[in-house]
């Protein structure tokens, strides 16, 4: 799978996504990330990407045709039209289910916006959706898009190693996580629970299972209302 992200701080990405698990997938060509400097493809002297808002305000707005051209330049050099995607406040909330719909995708385009958004008529130009991280403004798209590139990626094949199996994971079946622990088994008087020592998979396998769904329960009442898991 292919994830272009046009942002105006391309190091702020590129730092996060060379670490970790989603660095080693990149290294191992598992997965194809590339971050771009919109200001790269700005046309004037001053490398201009934003104006002030038409109809006046505050802030400054980012000019269509710089984000235009860096798209362009990326569907020409991969010979594809990716889904394209811009990280906004004003989107349908990011969760599990659109990291699984977006990882099944070959190519996908993510623009981050900055300053007071980006002019109106770009995004209906090139955008198929827009997601956003939640109910709250940040400063730019780029945390945001490195949310759903990390949230992706973890899902595309080969990603995690066979040890970090994603599917037992909260939000991966509706329900959030079994609680989970490590050596050694008895800390500050708080003791592993028995069964996780006993050996006996099956007994295992059903006390997490009830963990999950009495979390659940306790915390997020409305996933089993909304998907039915655990009936
Ligand atoms: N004026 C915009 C509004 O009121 O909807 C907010 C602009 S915000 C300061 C600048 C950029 O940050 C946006 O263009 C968007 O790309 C990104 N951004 C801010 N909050 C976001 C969120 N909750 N989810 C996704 N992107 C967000």
């Amino acid at each position: 799978m292919r994830i272009d992200i046009a942002t105006l701080f391309p190091e702020m990405c590129e730092t996060v996504l060379s670490e970790s698990i989603v660095g080693r997938a990149r290294r191992a060509k598992l997965i194809d990330i590339r971050c771009h400097q919109i200001r790269d493809y700005a046309f004037d002297k001053h490398r201009r990407v934003d104006d002030s808002p038409y109809g006046g305000g505050k802030g400054m707005v980012m000019m269509c045709e710089p984000i235009y051209l860096c798209y362009r330049d990326i569907c020409e050099k991969s010979g594809s039209r990716p889904h394209v995607i811009y990280m906004s406040p004003k989107g349908k909330v990011f969760d599990q289910e659109t990291a699984k719909r977006l990882s099944d995708m070959e190519h996908i385009f993510i623009l981050c916006g900055h300053y007071e958004g980006v002019d109106e008529r770009v995004l209906e130009e090139i955008v198929d959706e827009e997601i956003s991280a939640g109910d709250y403004v940040l400063t730019g798209g780029e945390i945001p898009a490195l949310m759903v590139a990390d949230s992706v990626a973890r899902l595309c094949p080969g990603v995690l190693a066979a040890d970090e199996c994603f599917e037992d994971e909260s939000h991966y079946n509706g329900l959030l996580e079994y609680p989970q622990y490590t050596r050694p088994d008895e800390w500050h008087g708080r003791k592993v629970p028995e069964v996780l020592l006993s050996g006996n998979h099956k007994l295992i396998e059903e006390y997490r299972r009830n963990m999950s769904l009495e979390i659940t329960r306790q915390r997020r009442p409305d996933m089993l209302g909304a998907t039915g898991a655990g009936s």
